[in-house]
This record gives structure tokens, C-alpha cells and sequence, in this order.
């Protein structure tokens, strides 16, 4: 007999329910049962929502004016998002958490994961404890799922927040393989880690679509279609854990894109297509995560060095509805560029941002196809936005492109001495001999 023995994984999630607003309520208890929305900087767009406001049909990224008639009627308390807050809760938590498992892995600002693994005890009354001791000391609701791979881990929290009866905890290992496999067959692939929305309707041209389609799929023939994510996947939701945490980045509540020219750039044009350029290359990063952004930030500077003249200008507005489209995203960062634009100057470095991110499930989650206006609408910019990337992708970068973004570029940066990357660009890499 050998005497490695292979534990079965134990791999835990916790992840707090409605974070910021579940942050604020721990400061001021009157909010508790109440319907609560946090807005978005420049108290923009709806980023947090209690349950019961939820409940009243405020949606995820909703600006603020359109919920002007609902926040009169039912009493909603509206708050200004305050981000040391939560930061400091999320340390808080994550404080308690590492207590529990040898391994943590902090997940993003309200969710991490524990490996459990080989940890003696019956797993699903720890997690029970895990949820009765924040609440006892910090009073922040988490729900805590588990599962043999990150994967599942991952759609047992989601189980847990979904089914109320549960508590707030789920663990696959507790049940037979036939109970899990009828829970998958329930959750659409769209929920699941690494593939999300996105890649909802390609696999559902394969008629994958369901968690369990997924589980049943071959994997090295998605390997083919899809990236080696995908593949991973496929292995995680039959129990393998084979997912790090660096190869599913968490998403960004920020995006940030700018660099230095390689010269004083003076003229509009050039900014314009800088600018272009730059925000092209934040609205893929937006997509890649699955999010829509709220804001977009656009800002000039000179050189703050040397005797010349001074400028530096940003600007941020936030947008009717959250979006990913890269047409809508330049135009807006146009704007501000226009709006901050003086002549005279010379330029040194320009950049955008994209912030207040929301998740492309957390809006599709709520069903509402009048959040964009016009859903269909919305489904066309998503579609074609997937055939831009597509095409980038296989074709080179900026194959298609908006037209703002020119084609010469004299502004980039000035790399006449750069040494070759010898180590991360396959053209560079050393030949020796021939
Ligand atoms: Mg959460």
C-alpha cells in the first residue's frame, strides 16, 4: 500500500453578501431591513444593493436619477460609496478568516479561499462557525461554499446565496454524485468561474448549457475552441483541482491606461489618437473581466519637470448606463480630452480610466432588459464587440479598430535603444548558431 495517501480537496469560499452596503450597516444599524443603495463616485450609478432593495427592483448600475421616484416612494437610503470602509472591513475579515485554514487565498476586497484540505473535523459545521463568528464580530453575512475544486467552491457559494433555506452554507462533498450533478444541470455556464457571460453563447452553439453540459464536455476539444481556462474548467467541475489563483486575475474595480510619449506632443490630433488608442486597450482589459464601467477618466499633463509651462487636467463622467462598448467608451473619453484640451502646451503623457466597474453577471442576474434602453441593442454592442476581440486575437492587435486611433502613431514611445525581450517575446528569444 502506498503511504501517500491523496485527500480529497476541501477547498472553501467565503464571500461577504451585498459587501458595501453590508460594510455601512455595521456603523449604523438602522439601516438593517431597510432597502439601501451605494452609489458610485460622483454619485453616479447604483454598485451596491441590499436585499431588499433588490427586492424593490433596483437594478445594478442604475444611474441615479432613474431611481429618484422608487428612493421617494419605498424610503431608500442612498449612500455615497466610502472606500477606506471597505477596505478596512475587508481586512477585518480577511483577519479572521486566515485563523481558519493553513492556506488563504484573498480573492478580492469580500471573498477568499481556504484550503481546507487534511483539516480534521466535519467541514460544513466549521463553515457554519466561520459564519457565525464574523457575524459575531464583525457583523458582516458571508455565505461560504465548498467544494473539491475552486470551481466548485465557487458555484456552491453561489447555491448558498441563492437558496436562503441553506443558511448561507453548501457543500458539494456532502452530497452523491447524482445530487451534485442534478445542482449543475440547474446552473447555466454562465455562472460559472473563468467562463461567465461571455462565453455563454459560444458554448451554447455547442449546446453546452449547463454546468453539467460542461462537466460531461471533452476537454481537449474545447481546448481546441477555447483557451486552456476552459479546459481547466472542465477538469475542476469533475472534482480535479487544477486552477491557480493567478490564472483567473480578479477583476478590477478600476482600469487604467496611459503612457508616456516618446516626444512633446503639441498638436490635437496627435492626444486624439493617443487617447483613442489607449481607452481601445482598457475596454478589451473591461471585457476580458466581464465588466461594464460606470465612469470614464481622461487626463493631459506636461512634463512637471524643466522650466516650461505646467498642465495637468483630468476629468472623469460617468455614463447613462453601464457599457464595454469601445465606440461609446472612446467618444466619451474624446469628449473630456476636447474639454481639457489647451493649446500651446507641450504634452508629455495622457492616459483613461474606466472605474465604478460593475459585472456583466450581476446586471444580466437582475433580467432587465430596460437597464441599456434597449436590450437588444445592448446584445448587438456585446455580439460585435465579441467578433472585434475575436479578430484581434487571431489577427494582431488593432486589426479592427476605432478610427480615431490612426494609423502612425509618432507620439509612442521612443524605443530605439530597447534590448530585445529575450525572454518574453518569441521573435526575441536567442538563436544560437543557425
Ligand atoms: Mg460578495
Amino acid at each position: 500500500m502506498s503511504l501517500v495517501q491523496t485527500l480529497p480537496r476541501s477547498i472553501f469560499i467565503i464571500d461577504a453578501n451585498n459587501f458595501y452596503v453590508s460594510a455601512q450597516r455595521v456603523f449604523d444599524p438602522k439601516l438593517w431591513g431597510i432597502p439601501v443603495v451605494v452609489v458610485s463616485n460622483n454619485d453616479g450609478c447604483a454598485i451596491a444593493r441590499s436585499q431588499e432593495a433588490k427586492d424593490l427592483g433596483i437594478k445594478m448600475g442604475e444611474p441615479l436619477f432613474k431611481m429618484r421616484d422608487l428612493i421617494k416612494q419605498h424610503g431608500i437610503v442612498v449612500l455615497s460609496s466610502n472606500y477606506p470602509l471597505y477596505a478596512d472591513m475587508s481586512n477585518r475579515l480577511m483577519a479572521i478568516l486566515s485563523e481558519y485554514g493553513p492556506i488563504q487565498e484573498v480573492y478580492s476586497i469580500d471573498e477568499c479561499f481556504l484550503d481546507m484540505t487534511g483539516v480534521s473535523g466535519d467541514h460544513t459545521q466549521i463553515a457554519r462557525e466561520i459564519k457565525a463568528r464574523v457575524w459575531k464580530d464583525i457583523r458582516l453575512p458571508v455565505c461560504v461554499g465548498i467544494g473539491t475544486s475552486k470551481t466548485l467552491a465557487k458555484l456552491a457559494n453561489h447555491v448558498a446565496k441563492k437558496n436562503p433555506e441553506m443558511n448561507g452554507v453548501y457543500n458539494f462533498n456532502d452530497y452523491e454524485t447524482n445530487i451534485v450533478n442534478e445542482r449543475l444541470a440547474a446552473l447555466p455556464t454562465g455562472e460559472i468561474w473563468g467562463v461567465g457571460r461571455r462565453l455563454e453563447p459560444k458554448l451554447s452553439r455547442l449546446k453546452i448549457n449547463s454546468a453539467l453540459d460542461l462537466k460531461n464536455a471533452n476537454p481537449e476539444k474545447l481546448l481546441k475552441l477555447f483557451s486552456v481556462v476552459m479546459k481547466k474548467t472542465i477538469h475542476e467541475l469533475n472534482g480535479e483541482m487544477c486552477i491557480d489563483m493567478e490564472e483567473i486575475p480578479p477583476p478590477k474595480k478600476e482600469i487604467i491606461s496611459s503612457r508616456s510619449f516618446g516626444y512633446k506632443v503639441k498638436d490635437y490630433q496627435s492626444l486624439v489618437e493617443a487617447v483613442s488608442m489607449y481607452m481601445s486597450r482598457a475596454a478589451e482589459k473591461l471585457r476580458l473581466q466581464n465588466g461594464f464601467a460606470n465612469s470614464v477618466k481622461c487626463f493631459i499633463q506636461t512634463s512637471p519637470f524643466g522650466d516650461g509651462p505646467k498642465y495637468f487636467e483630468s476629468k472623469m463622467i460617468g455614463l447613462k448606463a453601464p457599457s464595454n462598448d469601445t465606440r461609446l467608451l472612446v467618444s466619451v473619453a474624446l469628449k473630456i480630452l476636447e474639454n481639457i484640451y489647451i493649446e500651446g502646451f507641450e504634452y508629455i503623457k495622457c492616459g483613461v480610466g474606466l472605474t465604478d466597474i460593475v459585472n456583466l453577471e450581476d446586471i444580466v442576474n437582475d433580467k432587465q432588459p430596460d437597464l441599456f434602453g434597449n436590450k437588444q441593442v445592448v446584445d448587438k454592442s456585446v455580439e460585435l464587440m465579441e467578433v472585434m476581440d475575436c479578430i484581434n486575437t487571431k489577427m494582431g492587435k488593432n486589426t479592427v479598430r476605432v478610427g480615431t486611433m490612426g494609423y502612425k502613431a509618432p507620439w509612442t514611445m521612443k524605443q530605439e535603444h530597447l534590448s530585445p525581450n529575450y525572454t518574453t517575446k518569441w521573435e526575441d528569444v536567442l538563436v544560437v548558431g543557425d
